[in-house]
């Protein structure tokens, strides 16, 4: 685990647990230097304990470079709640969360992120003011999705020599808050859309709203297709399934996509580009930070336009210096971050 922190360069690990409720939880704050660490809050089951804190740790690393990137006075950090089959009262289980948060005096900021919503940022509200995406501020999710669509925009530019999304086929993994504001804005562009999800609800309702065409959960990656879009969990691009895409680009809203830094050159060596996650999915976080500043929405709305940029001048680079975009948008965040 120390080795994970060091590696991953996190600052911090903070655990708690809470037989009352049943909380079990981890905060992994990577880096206060610019800023409070703001990041997702994940309620999800994980298969071992060590997996949830790993996580929580890479995660926390992700924030720190996309907070940087996107210009932002922010840190990076995580909170993983584990989940478990039986949960005897939510409400109290994100209270006791929020007490815990309270504890680091605001040097963590929780906002919504997988199997976490609204309503949960309710309750920790109760506790704390270190919290954001509540009922009152909005779920961030429609916003990473519109930076997205900017971010796929500048994809398709620089891997099809066209912004223009009319009739380009688009696989979307994942049809959650950020997967289905996606989806939708592809679909007002004229984009094809092939979806997966676990859940048949979703797929369901994809298909009756957006004809999009529904493809099994296993079949996703290797479906051809121009670009694909992964909304669901991190870690999906690893050696074996790069070597299965039939896409012509990666650009997608998941955190943490590539399970290790060779898959970037993998991806590379086939001629696919990808979009580094915590570039193109930064609109929530965008949104979060400059509403919380005051920022009118037209700002705001500028201001998550210019993730297509911020890709494209990525892009540039990573021609010029013949390297994956995914190794120059680290380098670039570390250097303003001035880690070694
Ligand atoms: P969500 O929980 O609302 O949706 C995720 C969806 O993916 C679910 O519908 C789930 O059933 C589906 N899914 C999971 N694994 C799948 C698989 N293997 N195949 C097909 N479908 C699968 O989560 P969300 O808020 O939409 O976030 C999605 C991803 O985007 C996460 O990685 C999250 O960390 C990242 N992200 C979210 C935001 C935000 O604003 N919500 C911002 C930045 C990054």
């Amino acid at each position: 685990m120390f080795a994970l922190m060091q590696s991953s360069q996190v600052q911090s690990l903070h655990m708690t647990v809470d037989p009352a409720t049943g909380l079990k939880a981890v905060i992994a704050i990577h880096s206060s230097r610019k800023g409070p660490a703001l990041g997702g809050c994940r309620y999800l089951s994980y298969p071992t304990e060590q997996s949830a804190v790993e996580d929580a740790i890479q995660l926390a690393r992700v924030m720190s470079y996309k907070a940087v990137l996107a210009g932002l006075s922010l840190g990076g950090g995580t909170a993983v709640i584990l989940r478990t089959a039986h949960v005897p009262d939510r409400s109290a289980l994100f209270e006791s969360f929020a007490r815990f948060v309270q504890t680091l005096d605001g040097r963590y900021i929780a906002a919504i992120d997988s199997g976490t919503s609204s309503a949960d940022m309710d309750c920790i509200a109760r506790y704390t003011q270190h919290v954001t995406s509540t009922t009152q501020v909005g779920d961030p999710s429609r916003h990473t999705a519109m930076g997205l669509y900017a971010g796929i925009r500048a994809t398709a530019m620089a891997r099809l020599g066209s912004e223009n999304l009319e009739g380009l086929r688009v696989a979307i993994q994942g049809l959650g808050h950020v997967g289905y504001a996606l989806a939708e804005q592809l679909h007002a562009a004229g984009a094809e859309l092939l979806v997966s999800d676990l859940d048949s609800g979703k797929l369901q309702l994809a298909m009756e709203q957006l004809g999009a065409k529904p493809i099994a959960v296993e079949a996703l990656l290797s479906t051809p297709c121009d670009i694909l879009a992964p909304c669901g969990l991190g870690g999906i691009l690893n050696s074996h399934s790069v070597a299965k895409l039939r896409c012509a680009a990666v650009a997608g809203g998941a955190n943490n996509q590539l399970s290790c830094a060779v898959v970037a050159d993998q991806l590379e060596a086939r001629g696919i580009l990808y979009a580094p996650d915590y570039v193109i999915n930064s609109g929530g976080l965008i949104h979060i930070a400059l509403q919380h500043q005051g920022q009118a929405s037209g700002t705001i709305t500028a201001h998550l336009a210019q993730i297509g940029k911020r890709l494209t001048e990525v892009f540039a680079h990573a021609q010029a210096e013949k390297r994956s975009p995914a190794r120059v948008a680290d380098a670039l965040a570390e250097r303003l971050l001035e880690i070694d």
